[in-house]
């Protein structure tokens, strides 16, 4: 585990007014979990646009829903429309965007919350540098794995024939990068497996690290 006030330490030198001092919780992450009666943790939700992102996260929240976790979906396009309405999809933006979600995300794992965060995220930087946010253990990153082809022949959201017309610029996968994960804790197949497949696969997971809830083990 992290030194927490290491940790405050490491935050105080970045931000710029020098005055603020951290409070406490008297009501602690490990006090709300326990309450819960399962873990809170970050499942990082990574993979181009198309590949299943959002469609997985919310079919996870719903299979834990059913044993009573307490979750939140973090969706790409949802965030877009409020805290980070601001950010278009530079390289900058983009690392403003993960690093905005990334804090959010601390904030509901302090909630005792299993938070689901589906961002394509394209850069290994970026997400490292979420990941560097939690204590070991709590990130787990799901790399959603589907290829440009599949995810170009859902085109759920008539994106990628835009992007190829040159309708919409800096497209991950067609005009911006997008960097596999070569690490992650998990690589599930959504390009190609059916969708319960790989919501028994996450769950699977969170069951062996003894994340969920007793009965879920
Ligand atoms: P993203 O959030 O990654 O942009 P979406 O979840 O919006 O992607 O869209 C993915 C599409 O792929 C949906 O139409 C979904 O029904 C379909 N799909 C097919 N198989 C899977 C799977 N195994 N997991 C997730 N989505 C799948």
């Amino acid at each position: 585990m992290p030194d927490p006030v290491a940790q405050v330490e490491g935050a105080r030198r970045m931000i710029k007014d020098r005055n603020t001092v951290w409070h406490h919780a008297t009501v602690s992450r490990s006090r709300r979990e326990e309450k819960n009666r399962h873990r809170s943790v970050v499942l990082w939700f990574t993979g181009l646009s198309g590949a299943g992102k959002s469609t997985l996260a919310h079919a996870v929240e719903a299979e834990l829903y059913r044993f009573d976790c307490r979750t939140l979906v973090l969706d790409g396009d949802n965030i877009r429309h409020g805290l980070c309405s601001d950010l278009g999809f530079s390289i900058h933006d983009r690392s403003e965007n993960i690093r905005r979600i990334g804090e959010v995300a601390k904030l509901f794992i302090e909630a005792g919350v299993i938070a689901m965060a589906a961002f394509i995220s394209p850069l290994r930087a970026d997400r490292e540098r979420a990941r560097s946010l939690f204590p070991h253990g709590d990130f787990i990153e799901i790399y959603c794995q589907a290829s440009l082809e599949v995810c170009e022949r859902r085109d759920v959201k008539d994106m990628y024939r835009r992007a190829r017309a040159g309708e919409i610029k800096e497209f991950t996968g067609i005009s911006s990068p997008y960097e596999a994960p070569e690490n992650p804790e998990l690589v599930v197949n959504t390009g190609g497996s059916p969708l319960s497949d790989c919501v028994g696969q996450i769950v699977d997971f969170l069951r062996q690290r003894n994340i969920l809830p007793l009965e879920m083990r």
